[in-house]
């Protein structure tokens, strides 16, 4: 891994604000509604600049500040808006961004909800494609006259694949188009789209940032001038805001987030070797594991791996897949991942292949999310079930 010091530095310090008395070392959890004003003067101005005001906690709220704060540093951002979930996050770009006509380009494999989400918004007038083939030639290929998006996952939802967010935001560009990266896998740590080109960051804050899986949470990070924007036409209106106390969660959860990344990186590779090397399984789908272009590729774009990846087993169908996860112990069965607990799951929830190939998926694909237990425990555990 090779953080930048800065960034460990805005994850652990809490500067807070004290008046000049003794600071306390977490800051308060501001748990209002609304704030009230000397005089209606002050009030109205306030309503004026409620993109920036705390006047409403639905807009603006001293504790989910703090957060939105270092996260937009931490993206080379001007400025963040955090929401109550990753999808609200999404939601907020998507609505804010699109109108009747146009067309958005989901570039890699892509989070199953946000292409859900995309297709409810067909119902608006808003088509979109797919494109797997995450060559910036076959990217550009399928951009439209009407395409306003690029969407963009790198490593990518499931087969975590690389994609060359600086390529695929040019070809972007070339069409007037923006380009937002879910950047919820790297975190800011391990790659800065915004410093790559792209237009916009989201992420599930519930995955890494907030990490102890006790938080849903959401951010998206860009210019001052697109977050003023995305806050007045979704973000205020939508209403997914992010709620004081699990802004609060998510800045304890920051604190340790460089350390947790370090062990989380170390500890799966070590599981994705093992995995490598064992004669049922028939491949492993890690960035750092990957050969040629798509290594180098990782090389230069990331600065590090995080704990989530998948491998599939060999000549396996739905039964196999299920035999495998029944018999794990210390790796837990169910969705989400980025906690300090190991989880695994599988998209073979239907029984025939069809679902699979249609989204461009193997057969008995496993996602494994390499928690804190210890690589070894984990490693005997996978060894047993595999047996
Ligand atoms: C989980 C996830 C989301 C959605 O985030 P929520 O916080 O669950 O709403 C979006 N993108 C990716 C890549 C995710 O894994």
């Amino acid at each position: 891994m090779r953080v930048d010091p800065g960034d460990v530095a805005l994850c652990v310090a809490e500067e807070v604000e004290s008046g000049g008395r003794p600071a306390p070392t977490s800051p308060p959890i501001v748990q209002t509604s609304l704030f009230t004003f000397a005089t209606f003067d002050a009030l109205a101005e306030g309503l004026s600049r409620e993109s920036e005001e705390t006047v409403y906690t639905r807009g603006r709220n001293p504790t989910v500040q703090a957060v939105e704060g270092k996260l937009a540093a931490l993206e080379r951002g001007e400025a963040c808006i955090c929401l109550g979930s990753g999808m609200a996050a999404i939601s907020a770009v998507l609505v804010g961004l699109l109108e009747a006509g146009t067309h958005v380009l989901f570039v890699n494999h892509t989070y199953g909800p946000t292409l859900q989400l995309a297709a409810e918004l067909r119902r608006y007038g808003v088509s979109h494609d797919v494109v797997l083939d995450t060559d910036p030639a076959a990217v550009r290929a399928r951009m439209r006259r009407e395409t306003r998006l690029v969407w963009l996952e790198s490593p990518g939802t499931m087969l975590f694949r690389m994609a060359d967010v600086g390529a695929i935001a040019a070809v972007a560009r070339e069409h007037g188009a923006l380009v937002c990266v879910d950047n919820s896998w790297a975190t800011p740590l391990l790659q800065k789209p915004l410093e790559l080109g792209a237009d916009i960051v989201v992420h599930s804050a519930t995955k890494y940032l907030a990490g102890h899986s006790d938080v849903v949470a959401g951010a998206v990070v860009s210019s001052g001038e697109r977050i003023r924007e995305l806050f007045r036409r979704s973000y205020l209106l939508l209403g997914g805001v992010l709620a004081p106390f699990d802004a609060w969660l998510l800045l304890r959860g920051l604190r340790t987030l460089p350390v947790r990344l370090r062990q989380h990186e170390a500890d799966a590779l070590a599981v994705a070797r093992f995995l490598a090397s064992h004669p049922a399984v028939a491949r492993v789908h890690h960035p750092a594991l990957r050969e040629g272009g798509e290594r180098e590729l990782a090389e230069r774009q990331l600065r590090g791996w995080s704990g989530l990846f998948s491998f599939e087993l060999r000549d396996a169908g739905r039964a196999d897949v299920a035999r495998v996860l029944d018999r794990l112990r210390h790796f837990r069965l169910g969705v989400s991942w980025g906690g300090v607990e190991s989880l695994a799951i599988s998209p073979e929830r239907r029984d025939d292949g069809a679902w699979l190939r249609a989204h461009g998926l193997p057969r008995g694909l496993i996602r494994l999310s390499v928690g804190l237990e210890g690589a070894d425990l984990l490693i005997a555990d996978l060894a047993a079930a595999l047996e």
